[in-house]
Formats: structure tokens, sequence, C-alpha cells
């Protein structure tokens, strides 16, 4: 019994970010460099962390504004990768705040892991003079422990959100993320979970969705899909632009267009008229709120879909992936 637990391992895979950033200065918390410190070096800064078992991997070093599908590509066949080894209970990801909402959704959609999948980062450089990478890492690693957690998690900040519900709120603030409406899905209060909701839905055969994953390992690109904003004055020209870049024979380039909203999704008539051009000439175009929180409440007659729930950013993926029939 005892070997069996020690044979247990929990996998950290770095991928850049303000946890892993350096400044010159010590009291300088904006002006570092993302992505410099290898998450070896990290884990080795945690003295609770030392003679873990824990197997680390640097899957990229990047500044998290920088993230896109091809590195979404390798992440999710990673943590597949390791999700699928019998003596792998967990993979923690340290990853940049900018785009970890949209990560954690990629890899929720796609993977719906059966095993716990955290993905967690900081607001300081490992260079400041508290840095709260550590505590969120030791903190993820609580999330993993866990009996029964499963799912693609965001911790910061002693909180835990899931993946379709988290976004970063503030530019600055430690603790910079929020679950709107549906809250946290929990909290980690010196090592011990106080759970306020159910883990992130997971697929019923395996570790993880192997078809899906397949079908995103087999493009070089996902379909293309672009984000718009409405605001006053906006007009149809984003719109007419995305229409003529690359048109053939087939149709435009563009595949999607997804739409932030005024309110409860509104859209200017003049940008509204080009995008059900654009929908005439088979492009998906979908609309959301560019307000923090809320569902879109729909009503009969309108002319285009809605997102119910999903933000901008993670309506694009969604869009996208659909596209790709994941
Ligand atoms: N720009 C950084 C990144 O997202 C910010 C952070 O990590 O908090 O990688």
């Amino acid at each position: 019994m005892a070997d069996a637990i020690e044979t247990r391992r929990h996998v950290i895979l770095g991928t850049g970010g303000t946890i892993a950033g350096k400044a010159a200065q010590p009291g300088d918390g904006v002006g570092y460099v993302a992505g410099q410190v290898s998450v070896e070096d990290l884990l080795a800064s945690i003295p609770s962390l030392v003679g873990q078992p824990l197997e680390i991997e640097q899957v990229a070093q990047v500044d998290s504004k920088d993230m896109g599908f091809a590195l979404w590509q390798q992440l999710a066949t990673r943590v597949a990768f390791h999700l699928n080894r019998p003596e792998v209970d967990a993979v923690v990801i340290t990853h940049g705040t900018d785009t970890i909402e949209e990560t954690a959704f990629f890899l929720q959609t796609v993977l719906r892991p059966a095993k716990p999948v955290v993905l967690t980062c900081a607001m300081r450089p490992a260079t400041a003079l508290v840095p709260d990478g550590p505590q969120n890492l030791v903190d993820a690693l609580a999330v993993t422990r866990h009996p029964g957690a499963q799912g693609v998690v965001v911790v910061c900040a002693g909180q835990i959100h899931s993946a379709a519900d988290v976004s970063k709120v503030h530019t600055y603030r430690v603790d910079a993320f929020d679950s709107g409406d549906a809250g946290p899905l929990g909290c980690v209060e010196e090592g011990r979970l106080r759970l306020f909701r159910p883990w992130p839905t997971a697929c019923e055969t395996g570790s993880c969705d192997p078809v899906a994953l397949q079908r995103i390992q087999s493009v070089q690109a996902l379909p293309l899909v672009m984000l718009l904003t409405s605001h006053a004055d906006a007009d149809g020209t984003l719109v007419h632009a995305l229409l003529s870049r690359g048109e053939s024979a087939s149709g435009p380039a563009v595949r999607g267009i997804v739409v932030a909203g005024t309110g409860n999704g509104t859209v200017h008539h003049a940008l509204e008229a080009a995008l059900l051009e654009a929908q005439a000439m088979g492009v998906r175009v979908v609309r959301t709120s560019r307000c923090a929180h809320g569902p879109l409440l729909t009503h009969p007659g309108q002319l285009l879909t809605v997102a119910r729930s999903l933000t901008p950013v993670k309506a694009r993926i969604a869009l996208a992936l659909e596209l790709l029939e994941v």
C-alpha cells in the first residue's frame, strides 16, 4: 500500500507567464519580462514541495498574451499523454494570467478530463518582494489531491474557478479573477478545500476525450473566427474587410465572427447590417456581450445566434471548435 502511494505522481507543466517572470529590481511589479524562470527552479524555491513525487516538464516559456493554437495543441497533447498514465493523478500547469481563462476553456472543451487539471499563475513576478506564485502553486497542488477533483480549473489567490466561468477582471490586483454570477467553485485555506459547487463535467470513458483531441491534432490551425466589438459609431468597415480577406469560390476565408455586443448583446444597426450580410454569405455569426456579468436573454425575432453565457473570447474558441466539429 505504501508503495502504491509513493508511486502516485503529479505532473507540473510550465508554460511561462508572470509566475516565471523576472524584473531587474525586486520592487518592480510591472516592468518585468514574463517566462524567464524555469518551472523546475520555481518548484525548487518552495521548501514544502522539495522531495514530493512531482514530474516537471517545460512545455513553453511565453508571455501568455502571445498564446495561440499551436501551443494549445502541444499542451493538450502533453496533458492527455500524462493523464492517460495510470500512475499520474493530476496535472498542474503554470501559465500567464492574461489568457489563462482561454487556455483553461480550450482544455476543458477538448479534453473534459476525468482527473484534475489545475492551471495556476501569478500577478507578481518571481523576483517581486512578495511573489504570489509560490502560494498559488502550493494551493494548486492541494486542489489536485482532493478526492473527487476532476476537470480543468484555475487556482489563484486562494480561489478555485471553473474553466467555463473564470475571467481575469483586474489588471493589477493579486486577486485578479472572478467567476461572475456562478461564483468560484471553491477556495483553498491552509491546504484544505471548501467546495461550493460541483467540479466541471468529465468524459465518461477514459481519462480524457480521445476523439476531440485527435481532431485538434489533425489540423494546422483552427477555422478563422474573428472577434469584433459593437460600440458608439460602430459600422461595417471591419466586417467588409474580413469578408474580402482571401475570398475564393468557396467563400470568404473567415468562417466565423463573434461580436461583443452592448448590454444584452445588442449590436449597432450599421454593424448588424454588415454581420447579416456576412451570415448570408455562410459566415457563422455569434452574439455575446461586452458586459462583465450576466447571460444573454433571448427573445423571438432575433436574427443573430447568441452564445448564452460565454464571454466573447470563450465564444470565439467555442465557435472555432464547433466549426472543427469538436
Ligand atoms: N503578461 C503576463 C502573461 O500573461 C501576465 C501574467 O502572467 O500575469 O504571461
